[in-house]
């Protein structure tokens, strides 16, 4: 069975212009990218269909600290599939005061090869 082509929407976030793409797809092959300002929307436009990334922002409970959660992100952005996973195990997860800012809570979270940080400190009750 042979794929059909489609064309698919994307807003370039690679900077703050912002440019609306038009790319035609068929399957996970990008055939024409229009509406980019420059060679950068087409990267964006190629990542957007071949393997979507997004740095992730959450929060992870916190043992023994003046507050209940730390604030966490991505130490890289992760595969937009994993990113259910990623939640799973970061609602699952728990952490023990004292956290500095930049400490790794979850090395290489769901086998991403992306480690979990923490994104302030937190000192102990
Ligand atoms: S295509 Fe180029 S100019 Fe347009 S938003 Fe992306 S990076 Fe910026």
């Amino acid at each position: 069975m042979s794929l059909s082509e489609e064309t698919k929407k994307f807003l370039c976030v690679s900077c703050p212009v912002g440019c609306l793409l038009s790319v035609s797809v068929r399957g996970k092959e990008v055939l024409s990218v229009e509406g980019n300002s420059c060679p950068l929307g087409v990267k964006y436009a190629r990542n957007e269909v071949v393997n979507p990334v997004r740095t992730f922002t959450s929060t992870v409970r916190v043992r023994g600290a003046s507050l209940p959660v730390c604030p966490v992100r991505s130490s890289t952005p992760l595969p937009l599939a994993k990113v259910g996973d990623v939640t799973r195990e970061l609602a699952a997860a728990e952490a023990s005061a004292p956290i500095s800012i930049g400490q790794v809570i979850i090395k290489d979270i769901c086998g991403t090869g992306t480690d979990i940080i923490a994104s302030r400190s937190l000192g102990k009750r």
